[in-house]
């Protein structure tokens, strides 16, 4: 793996009786963009934390292009962690907060500011040098932040939550400076979010934690359009989740209801099946039609998204399946809650869950 690749060889995390992190193994190539992705709680800042060397492991091994540096303090990893309220000191303006840890190891005033001055640079905000913290929006001191934690040339740059503090515009602003700013100086980032959206738009490679343990480690697409686990699949969204009991090529979600699975699923044993099914793969007609027609169902609720419609389409008892219909197709013929409607996929839709 190049400069900035971070390994975790069954790390754990525990506190008092509770694991936060079970046992996690992890690569991540140098210079590329990652993030830790899942609910409140699951341990994603935790396992940042370790990495950064703000917490220490109680198992396993953390390895820094290939150093096991499990033992060292933070300093001396070659890691640099930007916190989520950015802990900028108030008394300090822009340059001197930048500059602030090259003070500390005696880097002389000329250099210090020069070094600082490239990373507000860097980070658009060389306007706003002589600037304290609290003359700034939230946007600009998390800039700054930015600068201060990329003035060591750090390999790798840990980033808990940093968007989360933004209002929508700016967010979207500063996910798109963040993915510049790591293209450009080619380090690596490990991104700490809980919104899929923002991995998805970010990430090089994506990781879905759960409970303190990895459910899924893969590009966005691969997450996206072949989720492992019903977790990941539910947790980003857009995909139905049916369970149902398989014999032979069939399983049966609902009495009234068999869904035929691809050649690939086909299995002799009599067996539980759970299947995934993307909501915008589900074809949607007020008629019957040719091909892949699957189920008739009844509408339960239409919500109006934009450039989608969200339908929830009750078919048999049990199975309320997701429709996600474009708007044209939509505003030619809009259902309405009570209606009739034709549902169709391609068998090779359903991706199978563990
Ligand atoms: P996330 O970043 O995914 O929201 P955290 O890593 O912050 O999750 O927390 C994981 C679990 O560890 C949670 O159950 C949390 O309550 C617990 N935890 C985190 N920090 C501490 C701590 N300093 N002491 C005790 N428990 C903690």
């Amino acid at each position: 793996m190049s400069k900035g690749s971070v390994e975790l060889i069954g790390v754990s995390k525990r506190y008092d009786e509770s694991l936060a992190v079970k046992e996690i193994n992890l690569k991540i190539p140098g210079g590329s963009y990652c993030c830790l992705l899942g609910p409140s709680g699951c341990g994603k800042s935790t396992t940042l934390r370790m990495i950064a060397g703000h917490e220490a492991a109680s198992d396993g091994d953390i390895l820094l292009n290939n150093r096991n540096v499990t033992d060292l303090p933070p300093r001396e990893r070659g890691t640099a962690l930007m916190f989520q309220n950015y802990a900028l000191f108030p008394h300090l303006n822009s340059l001197d907060n930048v500059a602030f840890s090259l003070k500390i190891s005696g880097v002389s005033k000329e250099e210090r500011h020069s070094r600082a001055r490239k990373m507000l640079d860097l980070v658009n905000m060389e306007r706003f040098a002589e600037a304290f913290p609290e003359q700034m929006s939230g946007g600009q001191q998390q800039r700054v932040a930015l600068a201060r934690a990329l003035i060591n040339e750090p390999e790798v740059i840990l980033l808990d939550e940093p968007l989360s503090a933004l209002d929508p515009f700016l967010r979207a602003r500063m996910r798109t400076e963040l993915k510049r700013i790591q293209q450009k100086l080619g380090i690596t980032f490990i991104h700490v979010t809980h919104s899929q959206e923002e991995a998805f738009a970010l990430s090089d490679q994506v990781v879905v934690m759960n409970h303190g343990h990895i459910e899924q480690v893969d590009t966005p697409v691969g997450i996206f359009t072949r989720p492992r686990t019903a977790f990941v699949a539910s947790f980003i969204g857009g995909h139905n989740i049916i369970s149902g009991k398989q014999q032979n090529n069939q399983f049966s979600p609902d009495k009234a209801v068999t869904i035929e699975l691809p050649q690939s699923l086909h299995s002799d044993a009599l067996q539980e099946r759970t299947v995934s099914l993307r909501c915008d793969r589900i074809r949607i007609a007020s008629q019957p039609f040719e091909g892949a027609l699957k189920a008739v169902a009844r509408i339960e609720e239409v919500e109006y998204l934009g450039s989608y419609i969200h339908l929830k389409c009750q078919v048999g008892e049990q199975l309320c399946l997701s429709v996600y219909q474009n708007d044209a197709d939509f505003l030619s013929h809009p259902f309405a809650p009570g209606d009739s409607a034709y549902l169709g996929w391609q068998n090779d839709q359903l991706n199978p869950l563990q």
